[in-house]
């Protein structure tokens, strides 16, 4: 089950259960290749899927994948810096690899993603151990500095395209269930909000071939996938026209054209920008059943100045305004989430009521809430002072944070005395004899086994829930 909060303070866990939650390591392979690759994903969706595609072009190179750093050739670690204390934890990790390279000098070690393109040169000389860098958009370029790393050199690209969208390659499928798989629909970002450092370490935002994102959702069908999530900055503004121009397909026709694949197969998506979210987007999630009624539709914010000066390009009306059309047209049961920053810069006592207000008004069901941290480089780390104090932060995020639970319950009590239908992902945490799958809504739903298994559809009668979790009985 996600925690129900990401929390940016009071972490009371163990380094090891930290690294459960934010990190995710390979899977195996075991095809005889002469070398092992061991990658770390920290971050978001979009980072554990790039790591996919990474698997997939160093499997071409001669290299299969362990979960067994002791046994890896090759380590990378493919890194985030939303936040200082991602870029943080990735740096104690080095120095924990480092006693893993003692024992096995030849190791070579990798930093990939957002890091590597916001560090570059200062990770090759501050941190010995590393022996390549690559950015998001190099990757096709990792078996010429796999070739210079072997050399004797360290190597470095660290590009930004224009173009790369990874279109071709079929990703090694690292830490699936079997059951669920993410497909990257486009990269990079074009918005620029003041906070935030996408749009610097992932470049420009560009789409993919809509034919080869059906392409690989047929694929993962064939292989008895039965749930995809189509994954971008900002799925809304998807665009991809062909190279004559004759063909052009918004993200509304990417949606259905996944969707009429299979009305087995469950379409989800992330993350919808509240600017640009239709209502055609809204209609044809309501026309498909097998489209789930789910929107990750982060406010940051419930303050118009707030928002205004984080450059988000919507005002708390317009806000809720897109709130109320999924209402109107998906109805109540629509799950709504969100992502808050408690402490943006000059923020007010007043304006911090506002985003707690606005939690009240959506009733979401679940948010990912951290604390504003300056990151160097954007535009309020260029133009506005980080001028909320810490404890100021911390304490607004705790109130955010106690709303949402709030909210949660609310809405998880909605849920009970109902029938779900639920996609079997494994055993509960608890216990084998015990399933856990999710609901429509993305909610974690908990019964007992009985016939049912992994990649099954069960009817689960919802009969208790807590802040986190549906508990029910399965009706067939
Ligand atoms: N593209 C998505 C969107 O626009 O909502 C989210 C992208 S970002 C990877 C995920 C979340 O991290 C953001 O929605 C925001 O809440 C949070 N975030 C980004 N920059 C941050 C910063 N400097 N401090 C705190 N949180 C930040
Ligand atoms: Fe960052 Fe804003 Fe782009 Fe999301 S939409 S990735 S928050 S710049």
């Amino acid at each position: 089950m996600d925690p129900i909060v990401d929390l940016d303070f009071i972490d009371n866990r163990t380094p090891e259960q930290a690294a459960a939650c934010d990190t995710k390591v390979t899977a195996e392979t075991n095809t005889g290749k002469g070398r092992k690759l061991y990658i770390e994903s920290y971050g978001c969706q979009m980072n554990f899927s790039d790591s996919e595609i990474v698997s997939s072009i160093m499997f071409e190179q001669g290299f299969d994948t362990t979960s067994d750093i002791a046994q890896a050739d090759l380590v990378f670690l493919n890194t985030c810096s939303i936040r200082e204390k991602a870029e943080q934890t990735v740096r104690n990790r080095l120095g924990q690899i480092n006693y893993f390279k003692k024992k096995k000098p030849a190791m070579m070690v990798g930093v990939l993603g957002c890091m590597a393109e916001r560090l570059k040169k200062s990770l090759l000389e501050e941190e010995k151990i590393v022996d390549l860098v690559v950015g998001p958009d190099a990757y096709r370029d990792l078996p010429n500095l796999i070739s210079e790393v072997d050399g004797g050199q360290k190597a470095v690209n660290v590009l930004l395209s224009r173009e790369e969208t990874y279109a071709d390659i079929n990703p090694i499928r690292l830490n699936s269930n079997g059951v669920s798989a993410y497909i990257s629909i486009m990269r990079g970002c074009d918005n620029m909000c003041s906070f935030c450092v996408v749009p610097f370490t992932r470049g420009r935002e560009r789409s993919r071939d809509a034919h080869s994102i059906v392409r690989e959702a047929q694929a993962l069908i064939y292989q008895g996938y039965k749930e995809v999530t189509l994954l971008g900055q900002n799925v809304d503004s998807y665009k991809w026209v062909s190279e004559d121009g004759a063909e052009t397909v918004n993200f509304a026709q990417l949606l259905e054209k996944v969707a009429l694949l299979d009305h087995n197969l469950r379409v989800r998506f992330s993350t919808s920008h509240p600017k640009d979210i239709t209502d055609e987007v809204l209609y044809t999630i309501k026309k498909y059943d097998n489209i789930c009624k789910y929107i990750h539709l982060p406010a940051q914010s419930g303050n118009s100045r707030v928002l205004e000066l984080m450059n988000r390009t919507y005002d708390r009306d317009w806000y809720l305004n897109r709130v109320d059309a999924i209402r109107r047209i998906l109805g109540q049961e629509c799950g709504i989430s969100s992502d808050m920053i408690a402490g943006f810069c000059t923020e007010s006592e007043e304006e911090h009521q506002d985003t707690l207000s606005l939690m009240d008004y959506v009733q979401y069901d679940y948010s990912y809430m951290f604390f504003y941290s300056e990151r160097p480089g954007t535009l309020a780390a260029r133009k506005l002072e980080d001028d909320i104090p810490l404890e100021v932060k911390k304490r607004r995020l705790a109130e955010i944070i106690e709303k949402q639970r709030e909210t949660s319950l609310n809405r998880n009590k909605l849920d009970v005395g109902r029938v779900h239908k639920v996609l079997v992902e494994g055993y509960s945490k608890k216990s084998d004899e015990q399933l856990s799958g999710r609901n429509d809504q993305n909610k974690v739903v908990i019964f007992d086994k009985k016939h049912y298994k992994k990649g099954d559809y069960v009817n689960v009668f919802v009969h208790d829930c807590s802040v986190g979790t549906l508990f029910g009985e399965a009706v067939d």
